[in-house]
């Protein structure tokens, strides 16, 4: 038996207000004056001078805003990447990636295709990074993903949406400020902590548990639990314990897997762009025969936040669509293995899922 042996982050910085030494953190690595910092930041923040102003620019240092409406893509990466190299004088000094999941993503990306010969699309999948990425430090703004502790970065490609997961992808700083999750959206900051919620029933019914991913899993769960159900805790009390659910969820799987929700929401993002948070959501509202309880709780959480999810995606779709999405779903054997067991090809057909992608 071979087990893993996977890197973590190595560096954090926890507390309201912490970002307010992002300067003092990144001054140290500065390579050198022609060697920026490039700052990717979520665009929702464009006119934010709360947290615009916290970050000095100094000599060719760089913020280049990027919408989240989208989930990342390999071409994206690329784009970026070349932009990078060809307006800065030397390698940069490091990549500060600010927002959700999707800026945390992009920015673990570009750190590791800066330094990797190829397109990005070359290196979904596992353990195909061959160099060492520049400096990256992660910053989210909205809680639950796991990106922040997590050793992958999910990119949607031309032919599959998979993550790079490498020991070069995760973070070598992260800061945990949840202040700077206070302006998030109600429907969003639920479904994006729904993900973390779903980490944690994946990863604690799954056949891959270990104790490594159970007690995290079991923190993490709790502290939803808390912050979703019981809503005893003050506004800043539910943002701390949420950045922290995120943290621990992300532990949890590390060692363990996702499963039928996160297969199923893969098909559903690759063929109609369905980001990922609203996507379990709306997965995992149909999974009850296969998470009883897990499915059961997330109903009464939805209900009490009075969350309505969209109803009818998959209504209009052809027969062509549902094999693309049942593929992608497919494909993601591990995932599979995790919920049901070796054996899960005997009893999850085709069929089963297109019946289930048509409740969607
Ligand atoms: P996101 O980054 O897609 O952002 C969701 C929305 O929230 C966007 O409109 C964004 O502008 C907004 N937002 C973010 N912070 C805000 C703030 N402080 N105030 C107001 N609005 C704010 O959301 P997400 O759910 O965190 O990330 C989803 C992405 O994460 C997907 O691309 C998914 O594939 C990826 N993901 C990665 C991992 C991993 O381990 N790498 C794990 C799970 C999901
Ligand atoms: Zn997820």
């Amino acid at each position: 038996m071979s087990y893993k042996n996977f890197p973590m982050v190595p560096k954090v910085i926890f507390g309201r207000g912490s970002f307010n030494q992002i300067n003092e953190v990144l001054a140290p690595k500065r390579l050198s004056i022609h060697s920026p910092f490039i700052f990717l930041i979520d665009d929702v923040f464009k006119n934010n001078t709360w947290l615009l102003s916290r970050i000095s620019l100094a000599y060719d240092d760089r913020i280049i805003f990027i919408s989240a409406k989208e989930e990342p893509k390999t071409s994206q990466v690329d784009t970026l990447v070349e932009d990078i190299i060809l307006k800065s004088k030397e390698r940069p000094s490091g990549i500060i990636g600010i927002g959700g999941g999707t800026l945390l993503d992009l920015a673990k990306a570009v750190s590791i295709m800066i330094t990797n010969e190829g397109e990005a699309k070359d290196y979904q999948g596992w353990d195909l990074v061959k160099n060492a990425a520049i400096y990256h430090v992660g910053i989210p703004t909205i809680s639950g993903t796991g990106a922040e502790v997590s050793r992958t970065t999910v990119l949607t490609g031309p032919e599959r949406k998979l993550g790079i997961n490498s020991d070069f992808t995760p973070f070598d700083q992260v800061f945990l400020d949840s202040e700077l999750t206070k302006d998030v959206p109600n429907d969003q900051w639920f479904y994006t902590g729904m993900d973390c919620y779903v980490h944690c029933i994946e990863s604690l019914t799954g056949t891959y548990l270990n104790a490594f991913s159970e007690t995290y899993g079991n923190m993490a769960l709790d502290l939803c639990k808390e912050i979703f159900l019981e809503g005893n805790l003050s506004e800043v009390d539910a943002q701390e314990k949420l950045m922290m659910a995120s943290w621990h969820g992300g532990m949890s799987i590390a060692y363990s897997q996702v499963g039928i929700a996160h297969a199923m929401s893969y098909g559903l993002s690759y063929l109609l762009g369905t980001k990922h948070g609203i996507g379990n959501c709306i997965v995992f509202d149909h999974l009850e025969s296969y998470y009883p309880e897990g499915v059961k709780l997330f109903k009464k959480m939805k209900s009490k936040h009075n969350i309505s999810l969209p109803q009818g995606l998959c209504a209009d779709l052809s027969d062509r669509e549902f094999d693309i999405m049942i593929d992608v779903a497919m494909s993601l054997e591990p995932l599979w293995e995790n919920a049901i067991g070796k054996n899960w090809k005997k009893t999850i057909t085709r069929e089963k899922l297109k019946a289930l992608y048509q409740k969607m």
